[in-house]
């Protein structure tokens, strides 16, 4: 089942696709959550899989406007250095532990939605990853029991500010320009991805390839990743860890490569779907 977050005539809803379509959710369930990240709490899966079998679309998919796939997650926890050809590229040690930093929700935008490059940097830089959504509460977590707490997968473009990431050695404030993470299009429930592994994970811009992995190739694997951030604190339902980006950045070709608006973006991950996104000026 693909699950989205979307605004159909300006009103925020979320349901699931179907064909062409979107099932809006709050219309088929009765006492219906406010929205996607309360219906993963609710978990009611099953009758969401229910209305999926028994109902049409309620309008096409070319009606909505996408939003970020969890708009209002409790937590973006992000992976720095998580491939080792990335980590090289950037001349940085591979560390026993992962890298994490924080995104906050307001810099997310949603499928199709632009990707905004801020007036105080033209360095606005693209980082393909795979995006994990949390489904089932839990600290603590077993290893062999991590991704029986996944909700299902998606594709984040981590888009980054790199001067600004560079200001100190604090990255965050290259990781938190409004609408620089693309998050979608769609949730993919776990049990059509059983297995996280063994996903091609491509970006490409202006349809070249500029990013080409395989999530085998993750140096903290999910399970690992879920085990260290839930001993923290509670992982919730609708958090987001974003695993980690492959080489091929921008910021670390000769000459470098930086997004510039009329520009078209996309992440695609095998299984999962395609995020595209246009660039503006903010
Ligand atoms: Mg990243």
């Amino acid at each position: 089942m693909k699950l989205i977050s979307f605004h159909h005539r300006n009103v925020a809803g979320y349901g699931l696709v179907k064909h062409d379509g979107v099932v809006n959710l709050a219309e088929h369930l009765n006492n219906a959550p406010n929205d996607l990240r309360s219906f993963l709490a609710s978990e009611r899966m099953q009758e969401a899989r229910g209305i999926e079998q028994s109902v049409d679309a309620d309008f096409p998919l070319s009606a909505i406007e996408f939003a970020p796939v969890i708009p209002n997650p409790d937590k973006i926890i992000c992976v720095g250095l998580n491939y080792r050809d990335h980590a090289a590229e950037t001349g940085r040690a591979v560390l026993e532990k992962p890298v994490l930093f924080a995104r906050f929700s307001g810099s997310q935008v949603g499928h199709l939605q632009p990707i905004v490059r801020p007036t105080v940097s033209e360095r606005l830089d693209f980082e393909g990853e795979l995006a994990v959504i949390i489904g089932t509460p839990g600290r603590h977590i077993r290893a062999d029991a991590a991704l029986d707490h996944v909700a299902g997968y998606a594709c984040y473009n981590d888009g980054s500010i790199r001067d600004w990431q560079s200001h100190t050695h604090q990255f965050m404030p290259g990781k938190i320009f409004a609408g620089t993470g693309a998050f979608g299009p769609w949730l993919v429930t776990r049990d059509e991805i059983p297995d996280p592994r063994g996903r091609t994970l491509q970006t490409r811009l202006n349809g070249e390839v500029v990013q080409q992995t395989s999530t085998d190739l993750l140096i903290h694997d999910i399970p690992s990743l879920i085990v260290y951030t839930s001993t923290m604190l509670p992982l919730l339902p609708g958090d987001v860890l974003v695993t980690g980006t492959p080489a091929g950045v921008g910021a670390k070709r000769s000459p470098p490569l930086w997004m510039k608006p009329g520009d078209r973006v996309e992440v695609e991950i095998s299984g999962v779907g395609g995020l595209g996104n246009p660039i503006r000026q903010e």
